[in-house]
């Protein structure tokens, strides 16, 4: 027996819960019928005859984006999770994990194979498929052409839903402005649009206005109720310093911060960690915390912040808090945005470790929502060129070299080597910024791969790492949830959740 065996299933079954399987279920021999694996996969079964589809309109939706968490991510994140916790690893099972309804998204824009996060947030966001680097306008507007933008907008499903009176919160860890999170209430012929001076003057000139205006602008509904994001500098004038001493980035000399707080004289806005805890969730009026003037933390570097800074959890919980508390339903939009980046950087250190962060906050969702009336999604923009990959021994350290078994089937003491003598991870990137020009790989023999800033090795010196092109997974739970299922273009997600809360009928209705 293997040593992890035990271990090794997510439910340990007293061997004499056998006896709550009928014999109708299961009259082989007692081989399979005493084994861990085989009990644990008769529950499953148990629990998946007994599912209902629930058909009844949601009243709330949370959407869950982990921006660039392909497969492969989700399930070294689930490895990493599970070590952490001082399991084997493999056995664990990530808070999305157990939703019970799940499909693949293909994620291509329409004039890319590999997409881009814009173009795949439009998609999901607006119901149809568009252009990469474009923010929710359709497939005719021309990549940074302002005019091309006229007549070409998408409603975003947040614009929707304020549209027919149902309460909105967005959160992301990456800038406000930035793609995913912009292409819910700003629509641009560029995702580099997010201040006046990222607009070329010839195009300026043709009505556009950036995205962190748009933000502060939007009017669809009674507004956003709740914005957790970076980004500061985006709403703050070059000759402004903000709290954590970093100057604004806009030449158009305006504070969006100051223009928010006019707007909306019973607002809370908030930029640091004291701000954070001191929010009244009970005041009516909008909330906009800005945390960082760029992007927010890494998860493990979160600590360092100045200002100090909430987790994605966190936000989580008090976003859902504040949207509790209405009598309206609410839809909350919701990115871990830096899985993405910090593969970008060849990093799988902090990918891992902010997938587990995101897991942590749909933890936190799943908690304070009832299962009845919540429609829960999570699915990832599109995946990366990240491969696990080897004959690894079970419980290896995922962020380790690969180990294999010996021909007994048991651990080596070793790290395996490849043909040129050096040790190999499990963890490797295709493409990014771990490839080495020219040279062969490094020796890893004397490298400690599992620390938190080496890059994974990769093959192709592109500088920084890429995108993936393969389908990502969608998990649902809740009403509606029952609707995915197979392999489905990514912009059917609007599509359920457009039918879940009803939204064409309560538009209909207001107006
Ligand atoms: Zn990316």
């Amino acid at each position: 027996m293997n040593k992890f065996s035990i271990a090794g299933c997510g439910f340990i079954l007293a061997i004499s819960q056998l006896a709550l399987f009928p014999a109708s279920i299961w009259a082989g021999g007692e081989r399979q019928a005493t084994d861990i694996y085989f009990l644990d996969a008769q529950k499953t079964l148990s629990r998946k005859l007994a599912r209902k589809p629930n058909t009844a309109p949601a009243r709330n939706i949370i959407l869950f984006i982990g921006d660039g968490m392909g497969i492969s991510t989700v399930t070294a994140a689930r490895i990493l999770d599970g070590q952490l916790k001082d399991m084997a690893g493999e056995e664990n099972i990530l808070s999305w994990e157990t939703f019970p309804y799940t499909a693949l998204s293909k994620t291509y824009n329409t004039n890319r194979q590999i997409p881009d996060s814009a173009g795949t947030a439009s998609a999901f966001l607006s119901g149809t498929k568009t252009k990469s680097n474009v923010i929710s306008v359709n497939q005719n507007a021309v990549q940074g052409d302002c005019q091309s933008t006229h007549g070409n907008h998408l409603e975003s499903f947040l614009e929707l839903s304020e549209k027919a009176g149902v309460n909105t919160g967005i959160i992301t860890n990456a800038r406000l402005t930035h793609a995913t999170p912009a292409a819910s209430y700003a629509h641009s012929p560029s995702r580099y649009w997010e201040t006046m001076s990222d607009i070329p003057p010839a195009e300026q000139k043709y009505g556009c206005i950036d995205i962190a205006r748009q933000f502060v602008n939007f009017s669809a509904g009674n507004g956003i109720e709740i914005a957790f994001g970076g980004g500061r500098r985006n709403f703050l004038p070059n000759f402004v310093t903000d709290g954590e001493g970093e100057k604004g980035k806009r030449k158009d000399g305006r504070n969006l911060i100051e223009e928010w707080q006019n707007r909306h004289q019973n607002g809370q806005y908030i930029w640091n960690e004291t701000g954070f805890d001191q929010l009244d969730l009970k005041k009516d009026g909008p909330i906009l915390g800005l945390f960082n003037a760029s992007h927010m933390q890494f998860e493990t570097d979160r600590h360092l912040d100045k200002g100090g800074e909430p987790s994605l959890a966190d936000m989580t919980k008090k976003a859902i808090e504040k949207l509790e508390g209405k009598s309206e339903g609410y839809f909350l939009y919701i990115e871990g945005a830096r899985i993405d980046q910090a593969h970008h950087a060849g990093n799988a250190y902090r990918a891992l470790h902010d997938s587990v962060a995101l897991a942590k906050a749909v933890q936190v969702a799943k908690e304070m929502t009832n299962g009845q009336d919540t429609l829960i999604i999570v699915t990832a923009d599109h995946s990366h060129g990240f491969v696990m990959t080897g004959d690894v021994t079970r419980g290896n350290p995922i962020l380790g070299k690969v180990v294999e078994n010996d021909k007994r089937g048991i651990a080596k003491s070793h790290p395996a080597q490849a043909k040129d003598g050096s040790p190999y991870t499990t963890l490797g990137y295709y493409n990014g910024g771990g490839a080495i020009e020219g040279l062969p790989r490094s020796d890893l023999t004397d490298v400690d791969t599992e620390a938190q800033n080496y890059l994974q090795q990769a093959l192709v010196p592109t500088g920084y790492e890429r995108h993936g092109g393969e389908d990502v997974a969608i998990y649902a739970d809740g009403p509606g949830g029952y609707l995915f299922h197979g392999v489905v273009e990514q912009n059917y997600i609007f599509h359920v959740m457009n039918h879940a809360l009803r939204l064409d009928e309560k538009l209909k209705s207001v107006k």
